[in-house]
């Protein structure tokens, strides 16, 4: 079966067409300024060339229409009909208590989706956007929401109450949620069955590190804790969002810079991070590890206050599961960043391992960089969430 995988955001549509079968991606592409002058689709279908085409977009059903007018395409499209796409996945980022799995999307679903909104005002408005734009362009294709959240609600309260008055948890749900489950899921699945291990008898420590970065840890096939919270700030130090500081800082900043809260805000989630620790260098690690081997003190800096952070929530989570048999690097930096991965195991000596040079510096394949003395397993395993979406999308149409 074709499933159509979308992940909708405020200004931009990503897609991916997968055949289930071989679960290889047949086209994919994005629609970036939705809504704004100078909309831009790109379309690149498995074997082609990839095209880019400035096209008008005022809102996300244009989008969506120009998605499935580039699938159908006569001569650049990969199904000669939307009847060929069999079922839609879509990417939701905040399930709230709600959704401890994905499901199949009906009125009821779409209902309490939106009652999660304020949970992540940013993202679930335009997720159901693009749900209704399917909706209303593709008819009965049934369709799958696969929640960002879902996989960390097996998180037991010890790991997602925060030290807060109880009656906000009552009143508004204010506890850890966690994110890039997906992805948290794909990757300990995948490690296990690599390594030939019962998944659900492994101790798992996943680092999600990408743009967005958190490390999950995952007891006997369930998640026990993860590092982002009610929203995707807290943790370790990202692209441009500061991760975990003590609370206090946001009134003085305040304060000091005569800021208002939200501006604030803005600063935490927008200017901080590696980009703003490393003097506005850059958010992306490429450029980071450049100036570091120019011999730029603030780009070392910074690299070494990211990787010790990671190193402590692997600790902490050690301790949370009382041991740890797997550690897993994926995302842009995990997947791509040998530096970090090393300057990371360096703080692990520890748990017994010994990384081996000659596979830490290979790329994009599922890996174990560890040597086989190593007490510990490290491994570097590429994410998919288009393909994790598309899997639970089929294992429910
Ligand atoms: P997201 O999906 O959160 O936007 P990704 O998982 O795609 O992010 O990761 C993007 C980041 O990966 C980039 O900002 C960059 O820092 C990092 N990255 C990509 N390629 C490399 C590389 N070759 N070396 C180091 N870092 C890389």
């Amino acid at each position: 079966m074709n499933i159509l995988v979308i992940n909708c955001g405020s200004s931009s549509l990503k897609f991916q067409l997968i055949d289930s079968d071989t679960e290889n991606w047949i086209a994919k592409g994005l629609c970036e300024r939705i809504g704004i002058d100078g909309s831009v689709i790109s379309y690149t279908p498995a074997g082609g060339e990839k095209e880019v085409k400035e096209t008008p977009m005022p809102d996300h059903t244009e989008a969506i229409r120009l998605v499935l007018e580039a699938l159908t395409n006569p001569s650049t499209g990969v199904v000669k009909d939307l009847k060929e796409i069999g079922a839609v996945g879509h990417r939701i980022v905040h399930g709230g208590e709600k959704f401890a799995s994905s499901t199949i999307i009906t009125d009821e679903v779409i209902e309490a989706i939106r009652e999660c909104n304020d949970l992540a005002p940013l993202h679930n408005p335009a997720n159901l956007i693009g749900i209704d734009a399917c909706r209303k362009l593709m008819g009965d294709t049934p369709m799958v929401a696969v929640f960002d959240t879902a996989f960390h609600q097996t998180m037991p309260p010890k790991a997602y109450m925060y030290g807060l008055p109880y009656a906000y948890y009552e009143k508004y749900k204010v506890r850890r949620y966690g994110f890039h489950g997906t992805s948290h899921s794909y990757v300990s699945h995948r490690a296990a069955e690599k390594l030939g291990v019962d998944f659900d008898q492994q101790k798992i420590i996943v680092c999600h590190l990408g743009n967005g970065a958190s490390v999950s840890a995952v007891l006997n096939g369930k998640c026990v804790d993860t590092s982002m919270g009610l929203t995707p700030l807290e943790g370790l130090i990202m692209g441009t969002r500061s991760g975990d500081l003590d609370p206090a800082i946001l009134e003085f900043l305040a304060n000091k810079e005569n800021m208002t809260l939200s501006e604030v805000m803005n600063v935490l989630n927008k200017k901080s991070g590696v980009y703003g620790l490393s003097g506005d260098i850059s958010s992306d690690f490429r450029d980071l590890e450049k100036a570091h081997n120019e011999g730029n003190k603030k780009a070392t800096m910074t690299l070494e206050a990211f990787c010790y952070r990671v190193a402590k929530y692997i600790g902490a989570y050690v301790a949370a599961m009382n041991g740890v048999d797997v550690i897993c690097f994926t995302a842009g930096v995990g997947e791509n960043a040998p530096l970090v991965r090393s300057w990371v195991c360096e703080y692990l000596g520890y748990l017994g391992i010994t990384l081996d040079d000659t596979a830490n510096n290979k790329r994009g394949e599922d890996i174990v960089i560890t040597t086989p003395e190593s007490r510990t397993k490290v491994m570097v395993i590429p994410t998919n969430e288009e393909l994790a979406i598309a899997r639970e999308t089929l294992a429910l149409v």
